[in-house]
C-alpha cells in the first residue's frame, strides 16, 4: 500500500507532505486508494495559511 505522509501543525491543521508509492506502483502515476496515512513528527510551527506573514519577524524556529 502507498503511504501518504501527513504533518500536523501547531495551529491544528494537517497537511499532506506527499506520498511514497509502494513497489507495485513505482514508476507509474497511480497510487493505492485509500493510502495508508503516516503521521510525521508534529511541526512546532504553523501551517503556511496561518503562518505570520514575512516581515513581521514573529516566525518561530525549532
Ligand atoms: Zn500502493
Ligand atoms: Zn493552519
Amino acid at each position: 500500500m502507498c503511504v501518504e505522509k501527513i504533518r500536523y501543525f501547531s495551529c491544528g491543521c494537517k497537511k499532506s507532505q506527499g506520498f511514497n508509492q509502494c513497489i507495485a506502483r513505482q514508476g507509474t502515476t497511480f497510487k493505492c486508494a485509500p493510502m495508508v496515512k503516516e503521521r510525521l513528527p508534529d511541526s512546532s510551527h504553523m501551517c503556511i495559511a496561518h503562518m505570520v506573514k514575512p516581515g513581521k519577524d514573529e516566525m518561530r524556529r525549532p
